[in-house]
């Protein structure tokens, strides 16, 4: 017994030991990952519900890791926060976002790109010169970039926060709070800032066709923020039940894989024209 203890025992340190490993070798080649070419930007589809049709699109990071493969970012970007080279993902994702939007610009297609910003890019008292330079530099309208950002990297620096957010919304971005429902902050709180739109968290979303308390919470959501003016986002959007369920309900926009999932940019002009509003 005392034996098998110890086994298992060391076997949780050599786990441990594996897991700090890997931590502390993604914090050393994120360092190079954008030099390397490893990152790119995939795509993902919001559809509004008034119209059934797609104008939106939400970015959202991947990195193939030379060696170690795809790096999902829920792994890597919180590595990235506390190891300070998130300031750097986010410049190098911004001016990607900015370039594709131009580049799809000329091919036609006219879309808006939500980007996912965290607690250090809110406080970033350079962001919004960065930005303005970006837009200029790629013939953009500023209302073609909006910004998701959660509570709690909100709420981190509450004051900050609020600066740099006012200024992206006088710019003319919109900003919407991601994940809602799984902070701790009021709506009431949430109002204080210049934010047009709640993104429901998905672990509300994801079973609403069959969890009677979900639908509870989300219909409520829904009335809640509408009733303060905002737009209201679902993600997670998984079946056809849902996203009836969810327009039925007044939400005004679905995101989610029956829609579509994330995709790399070269193929969202293809989805776009086969695409059949709902
Ligand atoms: P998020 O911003 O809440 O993004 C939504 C996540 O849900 C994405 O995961 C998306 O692929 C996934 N998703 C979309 N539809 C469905 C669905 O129908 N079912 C399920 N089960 N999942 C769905 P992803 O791409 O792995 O990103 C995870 C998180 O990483 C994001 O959560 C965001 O917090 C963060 N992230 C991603 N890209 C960036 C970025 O460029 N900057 C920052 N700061 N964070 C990012
Ligand atoms: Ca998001
Ligand atoms: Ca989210
Ligand atoms: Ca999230």
């Amino acid at each position: 017994m005392a034996r098998r203890h110890r086994y298992t025992h060391q076997r949780y340190l050599e786990g441990q030991d594996e897991h700090h490993l890997r931590q502390l070798t993604l914090i050393r080649d994120l360092q190079d990952a954008v030099s390397n070419g490893e990152l790119w930007m995939a795509y993902q589809p919001k559809v509004n519900a008034m119209t059934g049709r797609v104008n939106q699109c939400e970015a959202l990071m991947r990195w193939r890791h030379p060696s170690l493969g795809f790096i999902p970012p829920d792994e890597f970007i919180g590595l990235a926060e506390r190891s300070g080279s998130i300031r750097m993902l986010s410049q190098w994702m911004l001016a990607n976002v900015c370039a594709q939007l131009h580049a799809w610009k000329q091919q036609g297609y006219h879309l808006s790109v939500a980007v996912n910003l965290s607690a250090s890019d809110v406080v970033d008292r350079q962001l919004s010169v960065h930005l303005t330079s970006l837009f200029e530099r790629y013939q953009l309208n500023p209302a073609q970039l909006s910004i998701e950002v959660t509570e709690s990297a909100v709420m981190h620096d509450v004051d900050a926060a609020m600066s740099t957010l006012l200024e992206l919304n006088q710019l003319g971005l919109s900003i919407a709070i991601d994940d809602y429902g799984t902070g701790y902050s009021s709506l009431a709180q949430i109002k204080r800032l210049p934010v047009s739109e709640l993104k429901i968290d998905k672990s509300f979303v994801l079973a609403i066709d069959s969890q009677k308390d979900d639908l509870t919470i989300v219909r409520s959501t829904i009335e809640m923020g509408h009733s303060l003016g905002l737009r209201l986002v679902a993600e997670g959007v998984e079946n056809r039940a849902s996203a009836e369920l969810l327009s039925k309900l007044g939400c005004d926009f679905l995101q989610g894989y029956w829609i579509a999932k994330p995709m790399p940019a070269d193929e969202l002009p293809g989805w776009l024209d086969n695409f059949t509003p709902l």
